[in-house]
């Protein structure tokens, strides 16, 4: 007997019919001997219109207090969503309870819409498994010390489900989604993009992180630094597949790099378009420069991705970042009434039009000229890149939205993520 958590997304959980579904599935689970936690997200488009009642009432506003409604008006989709999967559990015949996050609890800290897990404390959720119920532990959310209901970002369910089966030391954590695994790239912009049997733990954390929504990258943190064995996998299959053939198929996130297996250069290819880019010119080249920038935006508490600085001609560089799309507007104003006054620089100037496209693969450590084949073949799209940022095992580049799906298919081509392995 196993303790095993499993996690719905959205669309999975997207009507009565779709809940029934995940219960007769997790019944099937129960009865085959194991303990189950269940961690629901909202049903697919509740958070949306949450937060979209909100942006009505006012729009949205960096303070506080505003925050703090957010999460708690948020929060209400995946308590709703868990007590549906019990009430469908329970006519199954199988004894079940829900809880809200606070009711665990699942302590986090007070960073409203963004808040970071701190502890779980599983008593109560072992004792409803010992006396034979199926638990289900609502997604994305906690309580912070105070007591106020907190969100964990958008995605955030998937951070709930692999905290929890870390907690609880569970033997493994089942995302269940809309897709049969993770892919070389969304198989949406992609249709031949291939399932990956097995992606490591390291080029998942770059995948998540360079854009591919499929798991959150705090989950993949997480899976990390606890190894919980973590696997996704759809939850359209029929639910009364084998178990065994389930517990197998999806893709499995890996620890430990296969040394017998040769290694594709290049695993997968993310992408993102919620980043814009912000150039200062004209900015006098003295030490001090970099950190008058972007000590005024980290202070701000605005996050910074990609930064370039140009060679200086005649004593004035240009200098680039990339921030979250959201908060263009903010670090463009702050920049031009507070920093640019005391900077001596001439002008701000920002493109929200931009994207960033990421080619990932542990391969890379170990073969030379990955990059240049990469803008090789963005150049023979006649794709401008406009900055670059790598790692050990990616390198991504900022080009024109526009050229975002093109970028994507012509590297997926190039570097042979369409073809089965050998
Ligand atoms: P859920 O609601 O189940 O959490 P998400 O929408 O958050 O589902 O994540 C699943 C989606 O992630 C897929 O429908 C797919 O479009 C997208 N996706 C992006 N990149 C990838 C990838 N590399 N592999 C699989 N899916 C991906
Ligand atoms: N419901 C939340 C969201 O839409 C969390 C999740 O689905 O993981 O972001
Ligand atoms: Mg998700």
């Amino acid at each position: 007997m196993a303790l095993i958590v499993h996690k719905y997304g959205g669309t999975s959980m997207g009507s009565t019919e779709r809940i029934r579904n995940v219960a007769k599935r997790v019944a099937k689970w129960a009865r085959a001997g194991h303990q189950m936690v269940v961690v629901p997200s909202a049903m697919s488009g509740e958070t949306n219109r949450l937060l979209g009642l909100a942006k009505e009432l006012a729009p949205a506003k960096p303070e506080e207090a505003y925050s703090r409604e957010l999460d708690m008006l948020a929060a209400t989709g995946e308590q709703a969503s868990s007590a549906l999967l019990a009430i469908a559990l329970q006519a199954e015949g199988v004894e079940s309870v829900s809880y809200a996050g606070w009711q665990v609890p699942i302590r986090t800290n007070s960073a409203y819409t963004k808040a970071r897990i701190e502890s779980i404390d599983d008593k109560k959720v072992r004792a409803n498994l010992a006396s034979g119920k199926v638990v289900i532990v609502t997604g994305f959310q906690g309580m912070d010390d105070l007591g106020n209901i907190t969100t964990l970002g958008r995605g955030g369910s998937d951070t709930s489900a692999v905290a929890v089966a870390a907690a609880m030391k569970a033997s493994e954590c089942l995302i269940y989604t809309d897709v049969d695994g993770v892919y070389t790239t969304d198989p949406r912009v992609v249709p031949e993009a291939r399932r990956l049997k097995t992606v490591s733990f390291e080029e998942m954390l770059e995948m998540a992180s360079m854009g591919s929504k499929v798991l959150q990258i705090r989950s993949v943190e997480f899976a990390g630094k606890y190894k919980v064995p973590l696997r996704v996998l759809s939850s359209f299959t029929p639910w009364d597949i084998d178990i065994n053939e389930e517990a197998a198929s999806g893709t499995l996130i890996t620890f430990e790099e296969d040394e017998h297996m040769e290694q594709a250069i290049v695993s997968g290819i993310a992408f993102n378009r919620d980043e814009a880019k912000i150039s200062v010119l004209g900015v006098p080249d003295k030490p001090g420069i970099a950190y008058q920038i972007l000590g005024a935006v980290a202070d701000a508490n605005i996050e910074v991705d990609v930064i370039i600085q140009n060679i200086s001609k005649d004593g004035k560089t240009d200098f680039s970042f990339t921030v979250h799309r959201g908060e263009f507007a903010k670090t463009v104003d702050l920049l031009r009434n507070k920093v640019l006054p005391s900077l001596g620089a001439q002008e701000v100037v920002g493109d929200a039009k931009i994207c960033k496209v990421s080619i990932v693969g542990i391969g890379m450590r170990s073969h030379v000229g990955v990059a240049a084949r990469m803008f090789r073949v963005l150049s023979e799209e006649g794709i401008n890149i406009q900055m670059i940022s790598t790692s050990e095992i990616k390198t991504s580049v900022v080009i024109d939205e526009k050229y975002m799906e093109l970028a994507v298919r012509a590297l997926h081509r190039a570097f042979d993520l369409d073809q089965q392995p050998t």
